[in-house]
């Protein structure tokens, strides 16, 4: 019951099958890590799991703690405790940081309720100060010239605020360096908890050096074809892509 479960999901974009009978359940209190190569779904997968409307889903379904999710809005989704970090954060002009929050936590409290501004505030600068994010960045638009690794940190600023019970960070570690990836990290490690799930999609091993997956799984061509423990990032750092290829692409096993 208290999962994230996935189960026989089938979507397709414009007529052509992106995921393949999925499956995954990730348990709350574990940390999963999806691996494979470019373009076998995983955004494809975050995306869904979020609500985006471009997909099609043409079977299967999506229980967050035993409630469907499946057709909701965003919106809906995100309230119901399910947080996505983009491989390619948006950028909303004219909308400060500080603000984007304390909408998006305003909206979660029950009708009538006011978010209690210092408190907000006394919670943000807390928040920021552990991701070592300049508070300047409260007033300025979300994400506007930001550059890679502050962007991925302003993330998990959010992330952090809205408290979700499930997290999905898709390729979270593209384009960070060492210092940002490990300021990320950080933060993820220190949400880890029994209450809280995680699914960490990436295509590298090395952000899996600093946080530690209870189980890694492989995708490839839209289904999970092999999963195991932490060990196996680091077998697939050293075989690569196309050991997954030509172990999980042959006939017989398709
Ligand atoms: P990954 O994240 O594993 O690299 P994606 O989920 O981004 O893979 O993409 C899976 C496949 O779906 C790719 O072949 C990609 O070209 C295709 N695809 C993804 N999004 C769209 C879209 N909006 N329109 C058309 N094709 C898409
Ligand atoms: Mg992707």
């Amino acid at each position: 019951m208290h999962s994230l479960e996935i189960k026989n999901l089938n979507v397709s974009i414009e007529d052509q099958p992106i995921l393949k009978d999925f499956n995954l359940t990730i348990p709350k209190g574990e940390v999963h890590a999806l691996m494979g190569p470019n373009g076998t779904g995983k955004s494809t997968l975050a995306k869904v799991i979020a609500g985006h409307e471009d997909y099609e889903v043409t079977s299967g379904s999506i229980e967050l703690d035993g409630q469907s999710i499946l057709g909701n809005e965003p919106d809906e989704i995100s309230q119901a405790g399910l947080f996505l970090a983009f491989q390619y954060p948006l950028e909303i002009p004219g909308v400060s940081i500080a603000n984007f929050i304390r909408a998006a936590k305003q909206s979660r409290l029950e009708e009538g309720n006011t978010l209690d501004a210092v408190a907000y505030y006394k919670e943000l600068y807390e928040k920021m100060d552990a991701l070592k994010i300049d508070r300047k960045f409260t007033s300025r638009s979300l994400n506007e010239g930001f550059s890679g690794g502050e962007k991925k940190r302003c993330e998990v600023l959010q992330m952090s605020m809205l408290e979700p019970k499930y997290c999905i960070m898709d390729e979270t570690d593209s384009g960070l360096d060492i210092d940002a990836l490990k300021i990320v990290s950080e933060g993820v490690n220190l949400m880890r908890g029994p209450d809280r799930g995680f699914l960490i999609i990436t295509h590298y091993q090395r952000l899996l050096d600093y946080i530690i997956p209870d189980v890694v799984h492989v995708m490839f061509d839209g289904r999970i074809v092999h999963s195991g423990n932490a060990q196996l990032a680091h077998e697939l750092e050293a075989k690569g892509y196309d050991w997954v290829k030509e172990t999980f692409a042959s006939p017989t096993v398709q």
